[in-house]
Parts: C-alpha cells; sequence; structure tokens
C-alpha cells in the first residue's frame, strides 16, 4: 500500500451567540481546525487533526501549507502502515533516514511547535488507516483496554461566582462526577478566582470531583497563593498553573501545595514531556495527540506515565478525530483513569463525524470501531470549508 496525497483543509464554523463562551483565550465566535486527509492506492482514506492552538479559534492557514507543502511531500509513496517510520521522516526531514540508520533523532529545525502540530495530524491519519487496513480499532493496535469503561469529566467551567456553582451542577445533572472550571487571568484577579472556586465547591457539593484550569496565565507567586485559598477546597488537579515559557516556575508551585498539578497540552514531542518530568512539575500529564506529535507520540508519552507512576490525562479539547485519538490513548494505558469532555459549544466534535461515541452517565465505552472509529461527514467539511474561504 502506497500513499498517493496528503491533503490538509482549513474549517471553520462560526459558533451562534447563545453559544460562545469568554476566557483568557477572548470570546469563542468561530470553532477552528485543519482537517488532515490521506489517501493509498488502495483506496483507504485516513483522517487526522493537527491544531494551530489549544483554543478552538484561530488561523489554520500555515499548519495547512505545512502539511500540504512539507510534510505531505516527504510521504508520497511510502507504505501507510508503517507509522513509526513515517513519524521519523517526517521528524527528521532530509535526515531521515540518516537517523533512522544511526537509531537517534536528527531534528529538522521545526522539531516544536506547528511542524510537530502538522506531523501530528499526518500521525494520526497514518494510525487511522492502519486500523482500518486491518479491520481493528486503535486501542487494539496499541495492546488492547486496560479497561472496558473510563468516567469522562465535564469541561466548561467559565461563570462568575454568582453563577458557576450552577454551571457546573448542570454538568453534573448530565451524570457527570468530575467538573472542570477556567480560573487565572480571566477573573482579574487571585482572590475573584478563589471566590469562584469556592462558589463552585459549595454549588456541587464535596462528591464531585473539581478541576481548575489557569491556561497558564497565573506567575507562580499568583499560582501559590491561588492553591493556598483553595486548600479546602479539595481539587482533583490544578491545570496549568503558569506560562509554559516557565516550567520552573510550574515546578516551585508544585513543591508549594500537596493540590496535584496538571499540565500538557502545551508541550511538544516526548522530549519536552521528559524534562517537565524531571523537573518534578506535574502529577497529572495531558498530552493532546494533535499537538504533541500524533498517537505515536502520546503513546510514548503514556509509557513515561507508567514509568514515572504520574496520571495520564489526554487533553481531548478539539474536533472528533483529537478526541478519539486521545481516546484510544487512554483506553489503552493503566495510567489513564479519566476523559476530558468538553461541554462548550464544539460543533467540531459533535457534527464533523456522524458516530461520535456518547457517554452513557458520565462514562466512555472502549472504541471498537475499525482505525479511529468515527466517519467525517463530507457535507460539512465542504459547507465549512466554503465558509473560511468566503
Ligand atoms: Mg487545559
Amino acid at each position: 500500500m502506497k500513499i498517493n496525497r496528503v491533503s490538509a483543509q482549513w474549517l471553520r464554523y462560526p459558533i451562534p451567540v447563545e453559544g460562545q463562551h469568554t476566557s483568557d483565550f477572548g470570546t469563542q465566535r468561530t470553532f477552528d481546525m485543519t482537517l488532515i486527509r490521506i489517501e493509498t492506492d488502495e483506496g483507504l482514506t485516513g483522517y487526522g487533526e493537527a491544531k494551530a492552538a489549544v483554543g478552538s479559534s484561530g488561523a489554520c492557514a500555515s499548519i495547512a501549507a505545512c502539511v500540504e507543502h512539507e510534510i505531505g511531500p516527504m510521504l508520497i509513496g511510502q507504505d501507510p502502515r508503517e507509522v513509526g517510520r513515517a513519524w521519523e521522516l517526517a521528524y527528521n526531514g532530509s535526515r531521515g533516514e540518516l537517523a533512522i540508520k544511526h537509531g537517534r533523532s536528527m531534528p529538522a529545525l521545526g522539531r516544536r511547535g506547528l511542524t510537530i502540530c502538522a506531523i501530528s495530524g499526518v500521525d494520526m491519519a497514518l494510525w487511522d488507516i492502519l486500523g482500518k487496513s486491518l479491520e481493528v480499532p486503535v486501542v487494539q493496535l496499541l495492546g488492547g483496554a486496560c479497561r472496558p469503561s473510563l468516567p469522562a469529566y465535564a469541561s466548561g467551567g467559565w461563570a462568575d461566582a454568582d453563577n458557576i456553582g450552577a454551571q457546573l451542577q448542570s454538568y453534573v445533572d448530565e451524570g457527570f462526577d468530575a467538573v472542570k472550571m477556567r480560573v487565572g487571568a480571566m477573573d482579574g484577579s487571585v482572590a475573584a478566582s478563589i471566590d469562584r472556586v469556592k462558589a463552585a465547591r459549595r454549588g456541587i457539593g464535596d462528591q464531585v470531583d473539581l478541576m481548575c484550569d489557569a491556561h497558564g496565565t497565573m506567575s507562580p507567586s499568583e499560582a501559590k497563593r491561588f492553591c493556598r485559598g483553595v486548600e479546602d477546597c479539595s481539587l482533583r488537579w490544578f491545570e496549568e498553573p503558569c506560562s509554559s515559557d516557565d516550567d520552573a516556575g510550574t515546578a516551585e508551585v508544585r513543591r508549594s501545595t500537596a493540590t496535584p498539578i496538571a499540565l500538557g497540552e502545551s508541550l511538544f514531542t516526548r522530549f519536552e514531556v521528559r524534562d517537565a518530568i524531571e523537573r518534578r512539575s506535574m502529577d497529572v500529564v495531558q498530552p493532546d495527540a494533535a499537538i504533541i506529535g500524533g498517537i505515536t507520540e502520546c503513546r510514548r508519552i503514556a509509557a513515561l506515565c507508567e514509568t514515572y507512576q504520574l496520571e495520564l490525562a489526554p487533553h481531548l479539547w478539539g474536533s472528533a478525530l483529537s478526541f478519539m485519538a486521545g481516546l484510544h490513548v487512554g483506553f489503552a494505558s493503566p495510567a489513564c483513569r479519566i476523559l476530558e469532555y468538553s461541554l462548550g459549544a464544539n460543533p467540531m466534535l459533535h457534527e464533523l463525524v456522524s458516530d461520535l461515541p456518547k457517554p452513557s452517565a458520565g462514562w466512555f465505552a472502549s472504541p471498537n470501531a475499525p482505525g479511529l472509529g468515527v466517519t467525517v461527514n463530507e457535507s460539512f467539511v465542504s459547507e465549512y470549508a466554503a465558509k473560511q474561504q468566503s
């Protein structure tokens, strides 16, 4: 089997005003994604997602060009089922064969950032093809599911102190036993973030797990004050307290508190995860398959979590494709105990594909359809690709 064509499309879905939410990323008026499509000479097509932003809106022109004009041409004519080899060729560029020969990385200049996101989407599509070619789900290719089902946490929580309890309780009413809210710079002060978290805990009671996500917007001292202020709220984890450019600051925060620290959605490759592990800056690792280097890199990071006794909690905020990629990796690892499920307006999760697995009382069953296990709705693709260009 050979790769015939690698293409990328920027999709943009305008979110109706009533579905928009506001955070430090601004008001989310559109949901954007880059859809990767890999076609083979045997008629199989694989799909993937490459992210240009950890939030869901952002320009995807550069990443689409990177896939089509830089990564894709390196892989035309290769066997799509040799996913690990394709990863090495894409990561090491003109020294791909040499890197494989010597057994160590000889990366091209784009060894972090959008190039890795582009490789992520291509890698995801190759795993989709490999699974489809063998008629097995990706999770089976990764060693099979460790558990028949996994709970999900409801990810949202943007409301102010007066309304956050009710907003999170509405998620609990849908069956979720764990919920995540946003804090940090969007609140204007540490005291305001603490107030919102206390109001949230009062609203949902003591039996529901509560996580907070600062999107990397606090200084280390602010994050330490925040952790002290919410000590009695029993947080399941505090996510991305500080800038991803200040991992030493995050490690300092972690040393100051008993609250587990989560991060990973802003990291690229296993190498950055290794560095963060060595600095002891996290308890929970959150790789995003559409950012960090695809399923290939996520499974290596899962192995690091298993080795270092860290929790794996894939970042699953994105389209149905990155969601499914993280789901397969999560089910295959004993280190994963919970999945993220977006409660924001997320058309790319719910409308891009026709057969997204749904949580039942807050739990997902292990995926069992071949490949990534979802079917891309081509009429949705042509409608929202067209809108982006107009
Ligand atoms: Mg996050």
